[in-house]
C-alpha cells in the first residue's frame, strides 16, 4: 500500500534530523533546562511556535498543491510544533499516553481496560483495537504473516508469568524480562506481543531479525504502535530489548515522538523510568 511507504531513506533521515534538531532548538529556547529531561513540565507552547511561524512556511500541511517530497517534513515540523504534550494524562492507566515502567506502576493495582475486545486471538483494550487491525491487515497486504502471542493481561495472570520467569531466571533476571504485576503495560490493555506464524522466534532477540520483526520495525509506528524496548534505551525503560513488544499510543504521539528525536515515552514525557523498582 504506498500511502504507507515512507520517503527514502534519505529523505527520511533528513526529515528526522531536521525535525530532532528544530525540536531541541524550541526546547532549549522555551525552557533554558540543561542536557536533563526537564522532570517538571513540557516547554509551554508559545515560544514554539512562535519558532514554528518563523521557520516553518505558511503553506498548510496537506495542501494538495504541496509537493510530495516537502510535505513529510512540513508536516512534522507543523506537529511538533503544535503538539500538546499535556492532551492526556501520562499517569492515569486509561489514558491513551500512560507511562508503566518500574518507577510508574498502574494504578489502581487491580486496574482492567473499561473495554476489551479480541483481536487475531488476543485480547487488547477497545481503543486499541482498530489501529492494531490495520496493522495487520497492512502486513498481510506485505505478504508478512505476523501473529499475536500475548496482549491484556490481568493483574493475577501477569504475577503467574512473572513468578514463573523468577523460577527460571532468578529475581534479578526475571526483572529484566518480565514486569512485576502491576508494573506491565500488558495490564493496560495497549500493549501486544507479536511473533511469527512459523513461530521460530517467539519471545526471542531473534525476531527482531526476522520479516516480521523487520516489518514491524519499519511500519507499526504509521498504525500508531510504538517499539518499546529496544536495545539502545535500556537505561530508560529498564528492561532488555524486546523487538516484538509493541505499545499503542496512537499515530499522533508516536509521529511527535519522531520529530522530536525521542524514542521511549519517558524522554518524550520527562518521566522517569529506569531498571530499579519504585
Ligand atoms: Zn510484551
Amino acid at each position: 500500500m504506498s500511502r504507507h511507504r515512507a520517503p527514502s531513506s534519505v529523505t527520511r533521515r533528513g526529515a528526522l534530523v531536521a525535525g530532532a534538531a528544530w525540536v531541541a532548538g524550541a526546547f532549549a529556547a522555551s525552557s533554558g533546562l540543561g542536557g536533563r529531561w526537564g522532570a517538571t513540565a513540557a516547554p509551554s507552547a508559545a515560544p514554539a511556535e512562535a519558532l514554528a511561524a518563523a521557520q516553518v512556511p505558511p503553506t498548510p500541511a496537506g495542501t494538495p498543491s504541496t509537493p510530495p517530497t516537502a510535505s513529510p517534513t512540513t508536516a512534522t515540523a507543523t506537529a511538533s510544533a503544535t503538539f500538546d504534550r499535556t492532551a492526556h494524562s501520562t499517569g492515569e492507566a486509561s489514558s491513551p499516553w500512560v507511562v508503566v515502567n518500574k518507577q510508574h506502576p498502574i494504578v489502581p493495582a487491580d486496574y482492567e481496560p473499561a473495554q476489551v475486545v479480541r483481536v487475531a486471538g488476543e485480547l487488547v483494550s477497545a481503543v486499541a483495537a482498530p489501529d492494531l487491525e490495520a496493522l495487520l491487515a497492512h502486513s498481510r497486504d506485505d505478504g508478512v504473516a505476523l501473529t499475536l502471542v500475548s496482549g491484556f493481561r490481568t493483574h493475577e495472570y501477569q504475577e503467574q508469568v512473572h513468578r514463573r520467569s523468577v523460577a527460571r531466571n532468578g529475581q534479578a533476571g526475571a526483572d529484566r524480562y518480565s514486569a512485576r504485576a502491576g508494573y506491565s503495560e500488558h495490564q493496560t490493555g495497549l500493549a501486544v506481543d507479536f511473533s511469527s506464524a512459523d513461530g521460530s522466534a517467539t519471545l526471542s532477540p531473534r525476531f527482531g531479525e526476522t520479516d516480521e520483526g523487520l516489518w514491524l520495525a519499519e511500519h507499526a509506528g504509521a498504525h500508531g504502535w510504538l517499539l518499546r524496548y529496544t536495545e539502545a534505551d535500556q537505561a530508560v525503560t529498564g528492561y532488555n530489548p524486546e523487538p516484538w513488544h509493541f505499545r499503542w499510543v496512537g499515530v499522533e504521539l508516536v509521529a511527535a515522538m519522531a520529530a522530536a528525536g525521542t524514542p521511549t515515552l519517558e524522554q518524550f514525557f520527562g518521566v522517569s523510568g529506569g531498571p530499579d523498582y519504585a
